[in-house]
């Protein structure tokens, strides 16, 4: 398992997110929640401050999706969606400073869609093509090599590790990560958060504007996903009355916290 760590864990330097227990070398943050929960802007924040890699495995799914979209792909057939995946290759930058996603062509020109896979017909039809066996146990692979890869090599003037964020990284893709963390926060406040970010406003029209998008795609995914409760060992940090600055700093003391407890 990629992201068990054998062996004697080598001692890091302190995290320059601030004094604390040593941050066990290869450190592995999985952290899992629904949308608009900020798991994306808090893990990626929080990668920063460790100085480790930042893995948003939504992007991933976000962007075979967008594959499948412009290649005409009949979304109802489940073998033909996962023969597309297959035949996707992805690179997937983990720099928290700039993290960006492309696909790769046959003749390995790589096309950054990290703008396209924000849009609205992805958005609308990534829960289908996250439900669909093969893609997920395909991306689980995917994504468990990059989480290795962060550790064994991370890139340079990284620290080995790895924040890793998405619907099951505490349950499936890492579970023997050595922070495991459910983010939450009430529907009211997860859904003023997604209209401020993709409306620029959180008034009642708003909220009801990204309600119906947010809460169905919430209650597909969980058909394909537990994200909605934490499983054993997964700790829930309840975001609702924090602000931003505020869900990172808990989210760094839980890394502290594990690092003390020998992580
Ligand atoms: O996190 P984000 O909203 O970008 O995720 C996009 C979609 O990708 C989710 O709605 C879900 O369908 C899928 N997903 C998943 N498993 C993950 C991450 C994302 O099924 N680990």
């Amino acid at each position: 398992m990629p992201t068990s760590s054998s062996g004697p864990v080598a001692p890091a330097e302190a995290a320059s997110a601030g004094a604390g227990p040593a941050l066990p070398a290869g450190i592995v943050v999985a952290v899992d929640g629904p949308s608009g929960s900020g798991k994306s802007s808090v893990s990626r924040a929080a990668a920063r401050a460790l100085g480790v890699a930042f893995l948003d495995t939504g992007a991933m799914y976000r962007a075979v999706t967008w594959s499948a979209l412009r290649a005409g792909v009949d979304l109802a057939d489940a073998d033909a969606v996962a023969a597309h995946v297959r035949a996707v290759a992805l690179s997937v930058g983990t720099d928290p400073q700039a993290p960006a996603i492309a696909v790769v062509g046959a003749d390995g020109t790589e096309q950054d869609v990290s703008e396209q896979v924000r849009g609205a017909d992805v958005t609308a039809a990534v829960s289908a093509v996250a439900a669909v066996p093969a893609v997920r146990s395909d991306l689980v692979l995917r994504q468990r090599a990059l989480i290795e890869s962060a550790c064994a090599a991370p890139a340079p003037g990284a620290r080995p590790g790895v924040v890793a964020e998405g619907r099951d990284i505490t349950t499936v893709v890492a579970p023997e990560a050595h922070v495991r963390v459910l983010l939450t926060a009430d529907e009211r406040v997860r859904l003023a958060r997604r209209a401020q970010q993709d409306l620029g406003a959180a008034d009642a029209a708003a909220v009801e504007a990204v309600r119906r998008s947010v809460s169905e795609r919430d209650r597909v995914d969980a058909r394909t996903t537990a994200f909605t409760t934490a499983a054993d060992g997964v700790v829930t940090l309840d975001s609702t009355h924090l602000d931003f600055d505020g869900t990172v700093a808990a989210l760094l003391e839980l890394v502290r916290g594990a690092a003390g407890a020998g992580a």
